[in-house]
């Protein structure tokens, strides 16, 4: 769970990137970076906090070039700790080289012990400074940028969206998998790459394309070029980006997330339907499914809970009382919608289930008579390893309970959540695009002590592609 942009604009970077970051904050709220170059000198700042405090005029002034890639970060792997923050900058035989990463490993412990054998050091705990590692290595036997992303391709495990810089030319790549997002946009006078298709639109640009799994894009002054790496027997998007952690006006590989989530409500109401007086969205990540839901059943949708705007990641309270209170300055019931009157409250997901059986304990102190609950994702059964920051099994409340005790333990007086054939139908794909691994427990990549169905991988002899038609197309 992290977001990464990278763009090469005639007109300077840094408060273009600066603002795509912006755009990008749901990503990750921990750590924020960006790194230029100006055609000799690298020039980088990088910090904990959100993109609005880490940076200001004055450092983005500092931030020279017309070059350059940002990274805000949500830990999956590698503690919490500033020498984690990205981008990494280094330098090598003369290179200046600055990686950012987006996603998870699931052979990093193998392949550390690999380099440490060899004597090697490591100075972070990220997997990112793995995957510098190994393009290094390859730079090192004398191989080529490709060369190195192609030895990446072949060594690393797992998802990784990856944009780095290398002596002011851009380069991004994505797994062969593409279980990460990544796409392509065109700006003013140049070109950006980024995680998520609002990162392009903060900047008034055009969306391109997204990436394809296992290819390299190179960007320099000569404009786009491209390289299909490697080929999967299959793709492995990531399915909860669609439930829960991209922006809903995020197009991702071809799918507007929105319309994916209206889908969904819209399912959630077909498969149980329900008479009610109201139907009212868990803000903000349940509204575009109660939009659906309320559309397709015909109950009038109506914000009964408010959220605090300005309750940032900084309101951290130290005892379960103040916890519990804290909830209530996040979520505040209306009690005039409520009193008396029977809800469908629509949800994203159920994770760990504390926080649908809060707000249901909030709503009926408010007088609703009714709770109804219906979620846009299937029961989550199985953690993630490739990049969403999700609990141990223990914790997650479906993987051991069926639907109705969990119904029970949230109090909802009746619960539903969406099929997996429904929600792949709402995303529009086969669900072999897709990585099910968190609803299925089943991995497209092999995890130790899991079931997994590895996918088969061609290796290309990559040549650059310059046509235009390959970047609008396709
Ligand atoms: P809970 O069931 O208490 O763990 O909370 C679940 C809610 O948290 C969901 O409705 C989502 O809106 C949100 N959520 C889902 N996945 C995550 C995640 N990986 N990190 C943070 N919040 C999440």
């Amino acid at each position: 769970m992290c977001g990464i942009v990278g763009i090469r604009d005639a007109g300077g970077v840094s408060f273009s990137i600066y603002y795509s970051l912006y755009a990008l904050q749901h990503r990750g709220q921990e750590s924020a970076g960006i790194a230029t170059f100006d055609g000799t000198k690298l020039h980088k700042h990088k910090a904990q906090g959100l993109v609005a405090e880490v940076f200001d005029p004055e450092i983005l002034c500092s931030l020279e070039g017309n070059v350059g890639i940002g990274h805000v970060r949500y830990p999956t792997t590698g503690a919490n700790r500033p020498e984690n923050a990205q981008p990494f900058n280094f330098f090598f035989r003369d290179r200046i080289i600055s990686i950012a990463h987006n996603g998870n490993l699931v052979n990093d412990r193998e392949l550390r012990d690999e380099f440490e054998a060899k004597g090697q050091i490591f100075s972070t705990t990220t997997d990112t400074e793995l995957i510098a590692k190994l393009l290094i290595d390859e730079l090192g036997n004398s191989g080529s940028i490709e060369d190195a992303v192609h030895r990446c391709m072949r060594d690393l495990q797992g998802s990784y969206s990856v944009v780095m810089m290398i002596d002011g030319v851009l380069f991004g790549f994505r797994d062969p998998l593409g279980i990460k997002p990544m796409c392509l946009g065109k700006t003013k006078d140049g070109y950006i790459m980024a995680s998520e298709s609002v990162a392009v639109d903060a900047l008034g640009g055009t969306f391109i394309r997204d990436i394809y799994p296992g290819e390299l894009v190179c960007i320099d002054e000569e404009g786009l070029r491209s390289m299909q790496i490697a080929r999967a027997g299959r793709r492995a998007h990531c399915i909860f980006e669609y439930i829960y952690f991209a922006r809903a006006d995020s197009v991702l590989d071809g799918k507007l997330v929105y319309d994916v989530r209206r889908t969904i409500g819209k399912k959630l109401h077909e498969e149980a339907p329900t008479s009610a007086d109201l139907v009212s969205p868990v803000p903000d990540s349940g509204t575009a499914y109660a939009i659906g839901y309320s559309q397709r059943s015909d109950i009038p949708f109506v914000e009964s809970l408010m959220k605090n705007r300005y309750m940032g990641r900084t309101f951290i309270m130290p005892s379960q009382t103040e916890r519990e209170k804290a909830v209530r300055i996040k979520l505040n019931p209306i009690r005039e919608f409520l009193a008396d009157r029977s809800v469908v409250l629509v949800d994203d997901s159920i994770v760990r289930g504390t926080t649908s059986r809060r707000i249901i304990g909030i709503m009926r102190d408010a007088g609703a008579r009714e709770i109804h609950m219906r979620i846009g994702s299937p029961a989550i059964k199985a953690p993630c390893y490739l990049g969403v920051d999700m609990p141990t099994r223990e914790e997650l409340i479906a993987s051991d309970k069926e639907e109705e005790e969990v119904r029970r333990r949230i109090t909802a007086n009746t619960l539903h959540h969406i099929s997996l054939a429904a929600l792949v139908e709402a995303i529009g794909c086969d669900h072999r695009s897709l990585c099910t691994g968190c609803l299925t427990g089943c991995y497209p990549v092999p995890i130790k002590g899991e079931v997994s169905e590895p996918v088969r991988i061609e290796f290309l002899d990559g040549t650059y592609q310059t046509k235009l038609e390959r970047f609008e197309s396709e």
